[in-house]
């Protein structure tokens, strides 16, 4: 099979081999250097600033969210949370959940965000800004120069879920004054599923240090404290740590974060201009492009349909949607261990698709 979803995606045979080794005892040295090293190439990577601290959740990204919610806000907030899509979605779901008083901006499906979308929220009071980076249900990747003007000028702390954008797109998290960082194993980190990244800027430090967190398993005060010599309140998922550090080591060796976002920028570019190329009935469906992954609305299909199609009669996985676009959108992710030929492959399926009146 060959793995075009956005997470779990494909990993390097480096990455792969840690997987298959015994998972080592933790409460040691070794691996508390191991975790310094994650956090010191986390940071680097996201462009933190130095005095931002990182914390790694056993819990998918969802988890992250979730952590991020219940550490750094309360009932005295006022949060605005963007919502385009299931991602969004989960954050306002979160938000009442968690009874964090909050309005929603909601984004038309594929639309790019623009200023007018916040221009009735200034001086409003808002306290805290919630956003997808990149909204993946769509393939909407958000314009974060206007959120951060927004929140700048109105004192809003801004927690971003980075989860598929993260090595995919350009991110500097101290030019955006960002209070939280988001993302996941399993998403451009290419390793298997189980941790959530979490980069924590001076002003998220200080929010989780006057809050009261009701839930003791992802507690960051208790996760901060532990961080200090390197290690986790819990039995971490260790095997996942060591497979992180291989691909973060893996990055930093080819040029770091700038070139793994270049690599996937060149298979999207690469892929899209095939689509074009072959006037294939598989319309762009956003309007604003994360490198991550392409968004496509299949014209002549439904696009279930297609993803079955490939998946049983052509060996690989494009990622389905889900709820109201199940039908009407399929995704083609650009992240992980993928190569233009593997691009290949998949456009000649389509091709093949075409000349049998499938689509
Ligand atoms: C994948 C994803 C998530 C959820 O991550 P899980 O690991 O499935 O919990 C959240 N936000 C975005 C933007 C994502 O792409």
């Amino acid at each position: 099979m060959i793995n075009f979803t956005v997470g779990p995606v494909q990993s390097s045979d480096e990455v792969l081999a840690v997987g298959a080794e015994q998972v080592p005892y933790f409460r040691t040295a070794e691996f508390s250097e191991m975790m310094f090293e994650n956090e010191r190439l986390m940071k680097k990577f996201t462009h933190a600033t130095d005095d931002s601290k990182v914390v790694f959740m056993t819990c998918s990204g969802s988890g992250g969210m979730e952590t991020a919610i219940i550490n750094c806000l309360n009932r005295h907030d006022k949060a605005l949370v963007v919502n385009g899509g299931s991602f969004g979605e989960r954050f306002a779901e979160l938000l009442s959940l968690h009874e964090i008083p909050h309005d929603e901006i909601k984004i038309e499906h594929g639309k790019a965000l623009r200023p007018e979308h916040l221009k009735d929220y200034e001086g409003k009071g808002y306290t805290a800004f919630l956003i997808q980076k990149h909204e993946t249900s769509t393939g909407v990747h958000y314009d974060m120069d206007i959120v951060s003007d927004f929140c700048k000028r109105n004192g809003c702390f801004l927690i971003v879920d980075t989860i598929s954008t993260f090595l995919c797109d350009h991110f500097n998290m101290s030019e955006l004054d960002a209070g939280v960082m988001i993302t996941g194993s399993q998403k451009a980190l290419a390793c298997a599923p189980g941790i959530a990244v979490m980069v924590l800027a001076p002003s998220a430090l200080k929010r989780i240090a006057e809050n009261k967190c009701c839930c003791q398993y992802l507690d960051l005060k208790l996760a901060l404290k532990n961080m200090e010599r390197g290690q986790t309140p819990w039995t971490p998922a260790v095997g996942i740590l060591r497979q992180i550090n291989v691909r973060l080591k893996e990055i930093e060796a080819n040029g770091g974060a700038e070139a793994e976002v270049e690599r996937c920028a060149e298979l999207a570019e690469y892929f899209r201009e095939k689509i074009m190329e072959y006037n294939l009935p598989l319309e762009i469906a956003s309007e604003s492009l994360s490198n991550a992954v392409t968004p496509l609305h299949p014209t002549t299909q439904s696009a279930y349909e297609i993803f079955l199609k490939i998946k049983d009669e052509y060996g690989m996985w494009v990622c389905p949607n889900g709820g109201d676009m199940k039908d009407s959108i399929f995704r083609v992710g650009h992240i992980g261990c993928l190569h233009k030929d593997d691009y290949d492959r998949l456009v000649a399926a389509f091709l093949d698709l075409r000349d049998k009146g499938f689509i």
